[in-house]
């Protein structure tokens, strides 16, 4: 009898010629990841891990290769000499996360020689990062370096972002008056929303946490919105911070934004949906481009260390932001397509 075919992994597609994919299992903690290095072609594979619990260990997979892929084009776009990796823990990271594990978890790190480094994403902590940098020496984001947490960073170039789209399609410069949804209130989405609030917009937030929501109430004047209708706000900016794959066929027929830009990784849940986008005329800052503050501040955080070098960095962003929309206008496409182009030029030349 002829096996089964086994098309989970290399011709899943997600894949899209990963380099090295591990999966790691530790039985005495636990311990279930996924290590995805998609491509080293400029350094060596930098990328967060995230603890998540995955309904599914194909969801977990999924993930992992998209994350990583946007790794590579995001450490591109920055103009980084770094390649693109990701990790996933599967588990809940509010029950699941022991010191056991994660002490587990960095020595797998360990053993990829520095191939691979990694710090904070979704459900992990600088305390973490504290703790796995005391097993391997590939862990960035620790409290001892002149950075630590990357999220303020990572704000700073989304605000920068905001402002170049602005620009952009409204015409204008300033967002005094500009309304803007931010959804997923967690550590980018509060720095952002305490930015835009200094910067004269009026806020409309969404979380699951109610906790959140009525912070940014009473901080910023914030008004509210249901977190599943979240991007039906009216409202000329839509900046998605929380998950990824919130923007496909159901959710953009039924946008009112004309930008959508926040930091959220992986926000088209398939690459027909920047096309989508731009047939409904509403402006789409690719992810990977406007969310790299955090992992250009990571970079920076050497023995050398200069906080106006790294605030530059950031800071132009907006600049790469501008011309891949400019370039998107003349050549009538999405410009999500534009980004992946202008990544896909560095990598060859490389
Ligand atoms: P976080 O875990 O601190 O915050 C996520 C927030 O989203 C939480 O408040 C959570 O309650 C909320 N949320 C979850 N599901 C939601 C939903 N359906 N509707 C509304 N809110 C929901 O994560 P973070 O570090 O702020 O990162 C946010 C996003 O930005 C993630 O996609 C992350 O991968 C991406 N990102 C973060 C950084 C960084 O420096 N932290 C850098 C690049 C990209």
């Amino acid at each position: 009898m002829k096996p089964a075919a086994v098309n989970v992994v290399f011709q899943s597609e997600s894949f899209r010629d990963h380099e090295q994919v591990v999966f790691v299992r530790d039985k005495a903690t636990g311990l279930r990841a996924i290590i995805a290095i998609h491509d080293s072609t400029l350094g060596p594979a930098m990328g967060g891990t995230r603890m998540w619990p995955y309904e599914t260990e194909a969801a977990a997979l999924r993930d992992a290769l998209r994350l990583s892929h946007g790794m590579t084009y995001k450490s591109a776009m920055a103009g980084l000499d770094l390649g693109g990796g990701k990790a996933v823990i599967i588990g809940d990271a509010r029950k699941d996360k022991t010191p056991e594990l994660l002490t587990a978890y960095a020595s797998y790190v360990d053993r990829l020689c520095g191939h691979f480094i990694t710090g904070e994403d979704v459900g992990m902590t600088v305390a973490d990062m504290d703790l796995m940098a005391k097993v391997t020496p590939h862990i960035r984001g620790t409290s001892s370096g002149h950075v630590g947490d990357p999220s303020p960073h990572t704000a700073l170039g989304v605000f920068r972002g905001i402002e170049a789209a602005v620009r952009h399609k409204l015409g204008r410069n300033g967002l005094g008056g500009l309304k803007v949804c931010i959804q997923g209130l967690g550590n980018v989405g509060m720095a952002l929303a305490e930015l835009l609030h200094a910067a004269g917009a009026v806020l409309v937030v969404a979380d699951i946490r109610e906790g959140a929501v009525e912070q940014a109430r009473e901080r910023f004047g914030a008004t509210s919105i249901a977190a599943d209708v979240a991007h039906t706000a009216e409202v000329d900016v839509f900046a998605p911070c929380a998950l990824g794959g919130g923007l496909n066929g159901r959710t953009i027929p039924e946008m009112r934004a004309s930008i959508v830009a926040g930091s959220a990784n992986n926000q088209l849940e398939s690459e027909g949906d920047g096309e989508l986008l731009r047939a409904r005329q509403i402006l789409y800052a690719p992810d990977y481009v406007i969310n790299a503050g955090g992992v250009i501040s990571i970079v920076h955080d050497t023995d050398g260390f200069s906080f106006e070098a790294m605030r530059g960095d950031v800071v132009r962003i907006g600049e790469t932001l501008s011309e891949i929309f400019e370039r998107a206008s003349r050549e009538g496409v999405a410009t999500s397509i534009i980004a992946d182009r202008m990544a896909e030029e560095r990598l060859a030349s490389a």
